[in-house]
């Protein structure tokens, strides 16, 4: 049985530590006065938020005791050096990060990271002692969709992405979600339905009996894949109760603490 996950992606949000903060402590109060999030309920659904670097001590601090766990929006490729402006994997894990979101579409679309460079960043967080997990996200264009092509590119990004990644190391302590964003379904409101929700998971969950070789078909199945896109507390329930649908990755409504224990609550 998979544990699912509720995950949080603050993107470039808020614009101020004070709010930051703000946003922080009515967090850890939600989840600690209400909800049992603790690492040893195993059927409780694992949270984790990623708010930008500059507020990660802040974080820390004031989710420690809650359950809530701490993950960055991204990582560099290098591990230390000459290289201005990075963050390497180490430095997260050594900072309090349990999770870092690789591929994420909008790193992919406006910053041209490509499979090649995402690859390079989930060996290097692999690298990593096991408390630093990826949380790889890929998904479809609405031209793709349209093309029919989603189960292409989810395989084409896969592959790329996973490539030379020693299945055995990758499985060990589930280092790795997959987090399924279709392009056309980000921030527009439009959520993939139940129904789209699965067909596409099942494709994730194929794409990776390929290109994890030498996984057996158990190993593959406890890779918790969730889904992202429009995730609010009104459409979480519907997309969250299907089979391989094992969690949500949520942008915009993450950024409010009801919202965001409603969606919660929903998982
Ligand atoms: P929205 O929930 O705002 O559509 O964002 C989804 C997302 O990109 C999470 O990583």
């Amino acid at each position: 049985l998979r544990r699912p996950i509720v995950a949080g992606n603050w993107k470039l949000n808020p614009p101020t530590r004070p709010d930051a903060i703000a946003l922080l402590r009515l967090l850890a109060a939600n989840f600690v006065n209400h909800r049992a999030t603790t690492t040893d309920d195993a059927s409780a659904p694992e949270v984790v938020i990623f708010p930008p670097l500059p507020y990660l001590s802040d974080a820390v601090r004031i989710l420690e005791g809650s359950g809530i766990q701490i993950g960055a929006q991204n990582a560099g490729i290098h591990e230390k050096g000459a290289y201005t402006g990075e963050v390497s994997p180490s430095m997260l894990l050594s900072s309090g990060c349990s999770y870092v979101l690789l591929g994420h579409s909008e790193r992919r679309s406006l910053f041209g990271e490509t499979n090649e460079r995402i690859n390079a960043a989930v060996r290097r967080c692999l690298d990593q002692p096991a408390g630093l997990k990826v949380m790889l996200c890929v998904g479809e264009t609405l031209e793709e969709y349209e093309d029919g092509r989603m189960e292409e590119v989810i395989d084409e990004q896969i592959r790329g992405c996973l490539d030379g990644v020693d299945a055995t190391a990758l499985l060990r302590d589930d280092r790795v979600v997959v987090a399924y964003e279709p392009v056309w379904a980000i921030g527009t409101g439009l959520s993939a339905t139940p129904l789209q929700a699965q067909v596409a998971h099942v494709a994730v969950r194929n794409s990776l009996s390929r290109v994890l070789v030498g996984a057996s078909a158990e190993d593959v199945e406890r890779v918790r894949v969730l889904y992202g896109g429009s995730v609010s507390p009104e459409t979480a329930y519907g997309v969250g109760s299907m089979a391989d649908v094992d969690g949500a990755l949520v942008g915009g409504a993450s950024l409010n603490a009801d919202s965001f224990a409603r969606i919660y609550d929903g998982a």
